[in-house]
Parts: structure tokens; sequence; C-alpha cells
């Protein structure tokens, strides 16, 4: 077998790697070798694959056999390459060592910059650049960061070092006295004090001395990067982002280049297409005499693109080709790192850039009309996501003016557009401390690093007082449509006191504002907020889903009004309408329930009924009406019935009176109702079973109103559904019940009416006995939260006390998602696959949908469209997601029949 290649080299406008080779390289790896294949000025440098990082943590955190070697030997290609060599005291190679997964994770794993330098070299490259000042402030940043990420040392505690350095020196020799000093102000004698500090706190913390050695350097790098895979920031973002099945980071070896040489120098962020809008604009942010980390880190404001347009006009040509090439090339929006050192320019980095949901939609259908995207291209590329983020809200517009004008405290520049009010809080644990205590919260920093993408998440927006469009917090935020403002610089943030002010105004945590993401603006008020029309673009794309999916969506709705809603959302019917909401939606209506609950005897408790049945009727109108010419499919009762009745002795008291009975009959009655399990108890269907007059109130208004509905020139399909079945024997008795019903029905009002009965599955047993069950069932709808809940033996109600174990990654990572929320295909997908098949066969035309929550997730839409479902159904807000996720299962699965095709061809070809 042939040795794995762990290294692929890039350089001097060749590379061993490809841009489809995302998977092994990561993405930046991946990016360096393409833009090197095509000729773009990117620094030399060589890649270490994912397998790696992937192997060293399946084997004890230990590297695969031989990469030391192939590593030292890229690293000797690249030194004769660039004619310089890593730790020559004259004239050293540097390296960045940078992380890089398959999926962008930006920020959230390590980089270490100007490795190589030490005591000796940093003489050297002092006298060869002439610039001693420049290589100090490179020395300063490589034992920061790697005394931080490589040995585990608080970054902040070289920060101080640097701010005491700033305070009591540069200051006092700029004689400034309350402006900020800047770290480009740090002269070279400052920062000849400033090293010695650095490594004293390198040693006081890891009790070694700074490593002088090259190779001891490099090797710490690569295993800091290795290790950062796993650190909990980057944990929580994988989970945050739902991004599984990765092998883990590429570790890429690139020399350095300068963008803090001078004024003449600088590095920056630019997208292809403005991020925000979706606009096609070049559109970034650079900062002269800087390094990369800079610009991220939003230690400085930095000047627009256009700015450098002005100052490098050269170089802005130079950098606005490679913009049209790299988009052309990759197809998609994509987002550069540059540096320039000395008037020259260097890509270091391409990516498809992260945009707000709204330009996703645009430059997605942008592209198609430009001709760089097919439709189907542009379909896989829009997340699910996007759409949830689309509908993010905005500020009523209807507000006074002059009452805005008011509240206005301050303005930042606005980063991703969309608009949130809420408590201020001032750290990340304490934004997602609030949050589950069900608080809206803003979080407010002077700027976020990664460790803050927990609270991040959590908050409803967030507002920094530094950094541009392109800091950690503008690009985490617009990956998640989330409001956010940046650059705020008005604020003068206390982490202390916990106070924000702005001149005389002062702003203490828990205080409620308003961000307006959209403007920059910040208001000292919770506004009132909208939700914003759909853009054009959606609608657009959405069109093209609706002709490439071949799953029907339909919606989980119990009013008219919801039903309504559901339509605009597209949705093509109802999956699930739960009838028993109707009964608590009126203390009328909840009042006649409890009076069939607590009846003493079978008259008593029709007598009731009656009562219930002008209520249910007129919802089911409602609804049918709505829905005209769409199916619907009601389930008949479901709760337990001491879900309906009040369990305190003075509601039960007031229960009495209004129905005239004495309190300890209402008391008995309730308390017999009492059961250990009650999700397992007396529910379902099995209430008809007990109480068949349940079951005729019920089917008797369903077909009452739809032969009303009909009378009227409504198209009606009802869909009648029992729930909880276990057998086809029960199943015959309910069905039998029900047609007769409905045959009485529509005989006495002299229409006839097309209808179905058939059942949820969601019961283990029924699954199992779908054959059987499908001799009478026409129709299937899985319900999957109650079939989750027995299948995996875990209370769908109490399971989040424990779940979170059983996904965490780092703890056991037992189950890769919430079973509640993605379906466990493993186990329950098998049970619905077995039930699928058994009653197909029983009945090829069966119908079968699902209803339960994993309707609307998109990878769950994908199983059922694998599978053979005809309908999902969720809750209004997520139909457009399933449209959308349905669209994109075809496509893929187009895709892969295609290429299985394709494989059975060369392979018969083979045998012949
Ligand atoms: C289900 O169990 O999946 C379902 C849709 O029914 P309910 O959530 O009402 O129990
Ligand atoms: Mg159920």
């Amino acid at each position: 077998m042939a040795k794995k290649k762990y290294v692929y080299f890039f350089g001097n406008g060749r590379a061993e790697g490809r841009s489809d080779m995302k998977e092994l390289l990561g993405g930046k790896g991946a990016g360096l070798a393409e833009m090197t294949n095509v000729g773009l000025p990117v620094p030399a440098g060589f890649t270490i694959t994912t397998e790696v990082c992937d192997a060293y943590y399946k084997n004890n955190k230990k590297y695969p056999s031989g990469l030391k070697q192939e590593v030292e030997k890229n690293l000797k290609r690249l030194e004769k390459l660039v004619n310089k060599t890593l730790g020559d005291p004259n004239d050293p190679l540097l390296v960045s060592v940078r992380s890089g997964a398959a999926r962008s994770m930006p920020g959230m794993m390590e980089t270490i910059l100007n490795l190589g330098l030490n005591d000796k070299s940093v003489e050297g490259l002092a006298k060869k650049t002439n610039n001693r000042r420049f290589v100090l402030d490179a020395y300063r940043r490589f034992i920061t960061m790697y005394g931080s990420t490589a040995m585990g040392v608080a970054r902040e505690k070289f920060e101080e070092e640097l701010e005491l350095i700033k305070e009591t020196r540069t200051r006092v020799r700029l004689g400034v006295r309350t402006a900020r000093v800047f770290d480009t102000d740090v002269n070279e004698a400052e920062l000849t004090e400033l090293i010695p500090r650095l490594k004293q706190v390198f040693k006081a913390n890891t009790g070694k001395d700074f490593p002088q050695d090259p190779l001891v350097q490099l090797w710490g790098a690569i295993e800091a990067v290795v290790g950062s895979w796993m650190a909990d920031k980057a944990v929580t973002y994988r989970r945050v982002e739902k991004i599984n099945g990765l092998k883990g980071t590429a570790v890429n070896i690139v020399q350095m280049v300068f963008g803090n040489m001078g004024e003449n120098s600088g590095t920056g962020v630019c997208f292809t297409r403005d991020p925000n809008t979706g606009e096609k604009i070049f559109y970034g942010d650079a900062l002269m005499n800087a390094q990369g980390e800079d610009v991220v880190a939003g230690i400085r404001t930095p000047i627009h693109l256009g700015d450098l347009k002005h100052i490098m006009p050269d170089v802005y040509k130079q950098l606005d080709k490679v913009r049209a090439k790299l988009e052309k090339h990759n197809k998609d929006m994509q987002d550069i790192e540059f540096t320039i050192e000395e008037g020259k320019l260097y890509i270091l980095q391409t990516r498809s850039g992260k945009r707000s949901p709204n330009a996703a939609f645009k430059m997605a259908v942008d592209m198609v009309k430009e001709g760089l995207i097919t439709k189907n291209e542009a379909l896989l590329r829009i997340s699910t996501q996007d759409i949830e983020r689309l509908f993010y809200p905005v500020i009523d517009p209807k507000i006074d003016l002059s009452e805005l004008k008011a509240k206005l405290f301050a303005t930042g520049i606005a980063a991703v557009p969309g608009a949130a009010s809420g408590s201020v809080v001032m750290n990340a644990k304490d934004a997602e401390d609030w949050a589950v205590k069900g608080k809206n919260v803003i979080l407010v920093r002077k700027e976020t690093s990664p460790e803050d993408v927990g609270g991040m998440h959590a908050a409803k927006g967030i507002l920094t007082a530094r950094g541009g469009k392109t800091s950690h917090a503008a690009v985490v935020a617009r990956g998640w449509g989330k409001c956010c403002i940046v650059g705020c610089e008005d604020l003068s943030i206390d982490y202390h006191e916990k106070t924000i002010t702005v001149g005389k105004t002062v702003i203490k945590e828990g205080d409620e504002i308003t961000i307006n993401g959209s403007t920059g603006e910040v208001f000292k008020t919770a506004l009132p907020l909208i939700k914003p029309e759909f853009p054009q673009a959606y609608k657009t794309l959405m069109t093209w889903a609706d002709k490439v999916r071949r799953l029907k969506v339909r919606t989980n709705v119990d009013t008219p009004y919801d039903a309504e809603n559901a339509i605009r959302f597209g949705a093509e019917g109802i999956g699930l309408c739960r009838t028993e909401h109707m009964f608590f939606d009126t203390d009328e209506r909840r009042l006649a329930i409890q009076k069939m609950i607590v009846a003493e005897d079978v008259e008593a408790r029709k007598s009731a009924l009656e009562e219930l049945l002008p209520f249910q009727k007129r919802d089911f109108v409602g609804i049918f009406r709505a829905m005209t010419g769409k199916p619907v499919t009601i389930r008949l009762l479901d709760p337990p019935l001491h879900e309906f009745v009040p369990h305190g002795e003075n509601e039960q008291k007031h229960l009495a009176q209004a129905l005239g009975l004495p309190f300890h009959v209402v008391k008995r009655k309730i308390d017999k109702l009492h059961e250990a399990n009650p999700m397992l108890g007396h529910r379902g269907c099995r209430l008809c079973i007990t109480y068949p007059e349940i079951l005729r109130m019920q089917v008797s208004a369903i077909m009452e109103a739809a032969c009303e509905c009909k009378k009227k020139g409504i198209k009606v399909f009802p869909e009648i559904m029992h729930p909880l079945v276990i057998d086809s024997k029960e199943l015959e008795i309910l069905a039998a019940m029900t047609r007769e019903v409905a045959e009485d029905v529509m005989k006495r009002q002299g229409v006839k009416v097309e209808y179905l009965v058939g059942t949820m599955i969601e019961v283990p047993r029924a699954a199992l006995l779908a054959d059987k069950i499908a001799g009478v069932a026409e129709f299937f709808s899985f319900g999957t939260n109650d079939l989750t809940q027995m299948t995996l033996g875990m209370s769908r109600d109490d399971a989040g006390r424990f779940l979170p174990d059983y996904v965490d990654e780092k703890k056991s990572g037992i189950l890769k998602e919430d079973p509640f929320q993605s379906l466990d295909m493993d186990g329950v997908g098998k049970l619905i696959q077995t039930a699928i098949a058994l009653g197909r066969a029983a009945r090829p035309k069966l119908k079968i949908g699902i209803c339960g929550e994993h309707g609307g997730d998109p990878a769950t839409v994908e199983f059922c469209h694998n599978n053979g479902f005809d309908y999902v159904s969720c809750s209004p807000f997520r139909v457009p997601i399933a449209r959308l996720a349905a669209a994109q299962a075809a496509l893929k699965n187009a895709k892969s029949l295609a290429l299985k095709k394709k494989a059975l061809k060369k392979t018969s070809k083979k045998k012949q």
C-alpha cells in the first residue's frame, strides 16, 4: 500500500493540492494551493492534512509515524525555494502557523505569526531590513502568541506588559494625556524594554525559558493548532453551527510577509461583494502598518478599502483584479485576506465569505442572472438557516421619528442588519445565563474574541466599542444573521462597574437598549420591533425551490388564523391539526370539556359533548376555508384528560360551582384521573376506545364542517387521523366508527365529501406491525415526537436534563444531535424505514407523512425525501425551511444517483 501523504507543498506557481481538497487540506490549505496554481501572488508554504489531526485524537494525542520527517523535508524544500533558513541569525525565514478546517470557523482556532524569531535572528533581521522597530514588534507579537496559544499563558498577562509600557513610557514621551495610545506609537527603545519583560512573563508562567530553537517553536505551534480543534470555544462553535463530521483542522505553515514594515505596508480583509446587502461592490477594511490579527481583533478601527485606492492606487488596482479572478474562479463571493509588504501585494487566504441572509439570497439570484452559477447551484448554496434568519426583526417604522431621536444614545458601524432590543450584559457568560432564564439580552463588549461565541449566540444582538466590519464580532454575527454594531467608539465601557457611558448618560447592566444593525444606532430603551417583508430574491429562489422539490410541505396548525399565516409561508395543506388545542381557547370551551370529563355517565358525557360540537365545527369551517383545495389532517383527541382539569383546590371548587356539582364529586373524579406515567397512559385513541362518544362528536364536527363548506363551493379534503394506535384491530374499531359517523353526516347533509381515515405511527409496536395496520389505514403520519420518546425510552419532557451529556462532543458524544430536534436516523429512522416497507407492501399507494417536530428539520426532510415520504409537516415559520430543504434533498439525490449510475457503467465496462 502506498504510504499516506500527510504534507502538501505550494510555492512558486505550483501546488500539490487543489481547491477540491477541502476535506483533506482545510478551506485555507485548499485555497492557498488553488491560488498558487492560478498564478496569484501567494507566499510559499505547506499544509499538514486534517487526517493528521484526526489520527492525533484517535491515537491518544500522538502524531502518525513519518510525519516528523515529512514536515522537515517540506521545510527544507521551503527554505530552498525562498533561499532563507529558519533560525538563520543573519537572514532568517519566518513562518506563520495557521489552522484551517474544511468549514470556516472564523477566529475559533489558533494562529501563530513570526515563528522563527529568537534573540539572534531578531538582530540579523533588524540589520537586513534596516528596521529594528518592525522586527522587535514582530518578536513581541510572537512571544505573546506563542506564550498564549502554545503554552496556555493568559494573553492578558502579556498585554498588561504592553499596556504598562504604553502608559508609562509612550504616553509620557508623546505628551498625550487622555487620547488613546496605539500599539504603533510604541517606539524601538520601548519595545527593547518590553521584550525581556514578556520573556519574564513566559518564564514565570511556564517555568521555562522562551524557546530559542526554531524547530522547538515549530512543533510547539503545530501542537497548539491541532490542540485548538478541541478547545472549548471551537467545540461550542461547532455545536452552535451544527458542524459535525469533520476530520479536524489542517495546519498551514507559510512564509511570513509583513504588513507592519512601515506606512507603505499594511494588511486587510476584503469581500468581492458587500456581505450585508449582496451588492456587487468591492468591500473591505485595511490597516496600514499592521499585521493581520489587528484587523480581525478590531484593535484599531481600520480604513475603508476606498481609502486604499487613494493611498496606494497600484496595489488597489491589482487587488481589484484579484477580486474578479477569485470570484470567477470560485464561483462565489470570496473573503480575501491580503498583506502589502513595502508596496508589494500578497494574497494570504481566500474562502467563501460569510454573508447576511439578505445578501445570501441576493447574491445567489444575481449570480444566476450573471451566468456564474446555475439555478440548482444557487439553491444548494442557500442554507436553511439563512431563511430562518431572514425574518429577524426591524424597528417598527410607525414609531415617531422625534421619539427615536430623543432616545438615540450612540452611533457605531452598522455591521449586521436587523434590530434587537434587550437588557445590557457585559460578559458572554452572563449573556448565556440570562438567556437561559428567558431574558432578551444585548451583549456589549469593548471587542469580542472567540471565547465569547456562546454568549454572542445567546444574545439577541451584539454591540462593540471597537473594530470594523470585518472584526470578529461582525464576522461571527453576520454568519448568524444576528444584528450587530461594531466600532461604536462613543461608548466608554467599564467592565468593573458594569456601566456604559456616553457623555453624561450612563447605562447600567440590566438596562434595556435597542440596537439597529442597519444604521448603527443605539437607543436607550426597548423599542417595538416587527418582522420584515420577504425580499424579492427570496421569493425568486423559493419559486425555483418549489419547481425542483418532490416532497409536499404541509403545516401543523390548529386555528384558522395560523392556517392563513401558514399559506403565506407556502404551506400546501395541514399535516396536523391538534383538536385539543381548541378546547383551551376560551373559558366557555374549557368549561364544556371539563363538564364532559367529570360526567358521571354516558348521557351526561354526551350532553357535554353536544355543547362542544358547535365550537369545533366553527373552527373546522375556518380552517377548511383557509386551506381551500388543500388536504387537512385532523387528529382526534390525544392528551390524557387530566391535562384539561384544574388541580388546585380553589380552581376545583370554582369548577364544581360552575357545573353545579358538589366539590367532593368533582375532586374525586379528578383524583381518579391521576396516572403515574400519563404519557404512556389513558391518552390518544385509547380515549375513544373507552369513550366512543368523543370520537362521534369530533367526527361529526369535522364532517358537518366539511359538508357545509362543500355546499358553499369550498373544496375540502379532510383526513381524519387517530393518534397512538398500537394494533390493527384497535384501528379497525375506530375506523369503522369514523366511517359510520361520516357516512351518516353526509347522508343527512346530502353531499359527498372525499375523505381519508388514517393513523399516526408513533408507537414502536405500530411501526413493527405496519403491514397489518396499513390494511386499515389510508395514510400514515409519523409522530416522531412520541416515536422518539418511546424508541429511545427518553421522556420528551425531561430528557433536556441529561441529553446535553449525550450530545456533548467532549463528554461522551454518544448521540450526534438532540434526537428530539433532528431525527435519530440510526434508531428511529430504521423503525420508520421498516414501517414504510411493511406498509407499502400491504398498500402500495399508502400516503406517508411526518408531523412530529422533526418535519421542519433540514436533515430529517432529506431523510423523508430519500425514503419515499409524500409530505412533511411543520410549524408555519419552518415551512420555507422545509421547502428549501426538500429542494436541496431532491438535487443532492439526483446528483448521487447520477454518480452511482456513472460508477455502475464504469464497473460493467471493466467486466466486459
Ligand atoms: C408526535 O408525537 O410526534 C406528534 C406529532 O404528536 P404530539 O406532539 O401532539 O404528541
Ligand atoms: Mg404524539
